[in-house]
């Protein structure tokens, strides 16, 4: 599967490649040097775009009017239980993302979401948020496949959704993702609250975003985020929306422009 994979892939990369190929063997180097630019602002655009389609689909809503909760970085020794009471406080199921190696440590935890009726998504293996999007295929294959196994050996399942650390992937995400069985989801709503340390604030762009439909990203693991998950759950009852768990959200997908349970 994954040498078939990788064939694949590097089939694709070859044929994107064709045209600057095709103007050095003719001898036209400028002609070169403008599609090499012009590709390389396509294929830049898509890495730092996190709901972007252009190498392949990317869930960014779900069906209006219901909002899907979903937290990333976890698990989390200090945030994992106070969040999970929070959400248990106001009724609602969301979907964690979680880091393999965060699963092996703490496996009570992890243990501990999906008993409470929460959904888990895989977040990578090791989670390297600045280098994800450089990754080659070897090593993208071993983040996704890693905590797929990581998340069966703690919890006895794997997961059926991916989320790209910091929401930027590259050409070699869907290939892979696709071969262990991963759709890719991304979000149309956040508050930066992964950096920015300002609840209010955080609390204010969340609130801009939050739309029927929405798909809203959280992180665990900061000082904040039980505020920021309370006052976001606050947000929610406040428009008249309702938080869906992920079995009852009916799924958009942006390249399949449908929907589809
Ligand atoms: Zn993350």
């Amino acid at each position: 599967m994954k040498e078939a994979c990788f064939r694949r892939q590097m089939f694709r990369s070859v044929l994107i490649h064709l045209p600057i190929i095709a103007c050095l063997a003719t001898g036209q180097w400028h002609l070169a040097l403008i599609v090499f630019g012009i590709t390389f602002v396509v294929m830049t655009y898509g890495i730092l775009s996190p709901g972007t389609r252009l190498f392949g689909p990317v869930t960014t809503h779900i069906r209006p009017p219901g909002v899907l909760i979903t937290i990333d970085d976890g698990p989390d020794p200090e945030t994992t239980p106070v969040l999970l009471d929070l959400l248990d406080r106001h009724q609602t199921k969301a979907v964690f993302f979680l880091i393999g190696d965060r699963v092996s440590r703490w496996p009570h935890l992890a243990r501990e979401i999906a008993a409470r009726g929460h959904a888990i998504g895989n977040h990578s293996q090791t989670h390297p948020a600045h280098l994800f999007w450089l990754l080659g295929p070897w090593r993208m294959w071993s983040e996704l496949a890693d905590c797929q196994q990581s998340l069966g050996e703690v919890l006895g399942v794997q997961a059926t959704w991916f989320r790209a650390p910091v929401g930027h992937y590259n050409a070699f995400t869907h290939p892979v993702a696709r071969a262990l069985g991963l759709r890719l989801m991304s979000w149309s709503c956040r508050g930066f609250d992964g950096t920015e340390r300002n609840v209010d604030l955080v609390l204010k762009r969340i609130r801009r975003g939050l739309k029927p439909g929405a798909i809203v990203l959280l992180h665990e693991g900061r000082p904040g985020s039980p505020a920021v998950l309370e006052g976001t759950l606050q947000a929610v009852q406040a428009k008249g929306l309702k938080a869906v768990p992920l079995a009852e959200a009916g799924i958009y997908t942006r390249a399949h422009h449908k929907l589809s349970k």
